[in-house]
């Protein structure tokens, strides 16, 4: 092995006691039944890998990648092991080894850089504006192209005319006392693809009593980076977030995105061992908060309208394991009149997004979707709720594969309409 490697601890991988435990919690393992396809085989490969026993070949790290990263192992383990952690470190190890040009152009180039990323997805944004969208649909013309493709079309939300970084004030005032100032961390696709989401975050809070600011040069949280093994570019990406936070001079960072919240939870324990960093990282993290958390823990106006219907509600992975919210969201839907929750089966099992798994392991991911999708149809639920983009995302695809009439929305999407009385559009 090349000298000077960052490797996982052995304290990370010596004490399996090959249990099996993780097997009954893993997706991959559930489709694969194969044992390199679980969490126990991901460790044993580990093990060997760094021992030298085996070669870390590509093959062995695509069984890494084949991890949706969940973290339902790390969950179940009686003995410590993560081996959602140990994963994505093998992908940390494999870049050291054999580093690829387009992580660096597409992680360091591009994701960062909110200006070319509002410009890279201006064709998407005008596929819809022109109206393209709805005559594609019209005359079924996806039909004609292959079925990841139509997949991954059917994986847009409906998208803004602008991003709505181009759109929010830095400082929204508080439209009842004034309780609090808030910083609001705007994620690249909720910026870029779910901006009414995030317009509703900021006007739910606002009538709740906060100020809030929401700097325009927040860069992206780390998550696509550090899922390609490039932990690298995440702490320059952290650095540059906190410092931003820093001259706002906010009380608490809230996030309406699942990945972002358990991203910028973790800077903390990122830039712990450089010391230049160490106080800040970690002050940044403390405040912290996902939307659903931060207003359950402030006094709540009740929403006065109604909305009729059934819901539902999906736990993203990164909220639920990677930040242990799963009572707010479940609570903000309580709240409104008229709307009937139903508890999801298997709620909190991942629905098979992990981000870029549609693209990079087609089968597996709506494989795992299907029976997401099987649990939703059950509920017969109108609405999906679910506070992840990726989440989100995946849902739709399953959406239109069935051709069902249920619509994924964001919990505050819910609230926001219930506090102005409409119902859905
Ligand atoms: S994180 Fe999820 S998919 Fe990955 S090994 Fe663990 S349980 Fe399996
Ligand atoms: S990783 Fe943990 S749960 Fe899985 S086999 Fe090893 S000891 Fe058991």
């Amino acid at each position: 092995m090349t000298p000077n490697l960052s490797t996982p601890s052995e304290s990370q991988y010596l004490n399996c006691i090959r249990c099996g435990l993780c097997l009954s919690v893993c997706p991959s393992y559930r489709e694969y039944l194969s044992e390199t396809a679980s969490p126990r085989g991901r460790v044993a490969l580990t093990r060997k890998g760094l021992e030298g026993e085996l070669e870390l070949s590509p093959n062995l790290i695509e069984q890494m990648y084949g991890c949706f990263a969940c973290m339902a192992c790390n969950e179940a383990c009686p003995v410590g092991i993560r081996p959602a952690d140990l994963a994505l470190e093998m992908r940390q190890v494999q870049e050291q080894i054999r580093p690829a040009g387009w992580k660096q152009t597409l992680f360091g180039g591009l994701i960062p850089k909110p200006g070319r990323m509002e410009l890279a997805t201006l064709p998407l944004r005008l596929y819809e504006m022109t109206g393209l969208r709805r005559l594609v649909h019209a005359f079924s013309l996806l039909k004609l192209m292959p079925a990841q493709i139509r997949d991954m079309e059917a994986m847009l939300p409906r998208l803004p005319q602008r991003p709505l970084r181009q759109v929010l004030p830095v400082v929204t005032p508080a439209k009842s006392e004034n309780r609090c100032r808030v910083g609001f961390f705007l994620g690249c696709a909720q910026s870029l693809m779910f901006a009414q989401e995030s317009a509703a975050t900021v006007r739910v809070m606002a009538r709740n009593g906060c100020t809030v600011v929401t700097p325009k040069e927040t860069v992206c949280c780390g998550m696509p980076a550090a899922g390609y093994g490039r932990q690298d570019l995440v702490r320059e990406q952290a650095q540059h977030n906190i410092a931003l936070f820093e001259r706002s001079n906010v009380e608490i960072i809230v996030t309406d995105c699942a990945t972002c919240g358990s991203t910028l939870k973790e800077y903390g324990k990122l830039l712990a061992e450089d010391p230049a960093w160490t106080e800040r990282a970690a002050s940044f993290s403390k405040k912290v908060r996902d939307v659903s958390e931060f207003l359950a823990s402030i006094p709540l106006e009740k929403p006065q309208g109604r909305i009729e219907g059934r819901v539902t509600y999906h736990d993203p992975c990164h909220l639920r394991r990677g930040q242990g919210v799963w009572k707010q969201p479940r609570a903000l839907l309580k709240m409104i009149d008229g709307l009937e929750f139903v508890e999801l089966p298997e709620a909190d099992w991942c629905c098979g997004s992990a981000g870029s798994q549609l693209i990079t392991h087609y089968e597996t991911s709506l494989k795992v979707l299907s029976r997401k999708m099987d649990n939703i149809e059950g509920t017969q639920a109108e609405y999906i709720a679910s506070g992840c983009p990726g989440c989100q995302m995946h849902l739709n695809v399953g959406i239109r594969q069935r051709g069902l009439d249920v619509k994924v929305v964001h919990p505050i999407e819910l609230l926001d309409r219930a506090y102005n009385g409409k119902k859905d559009s």
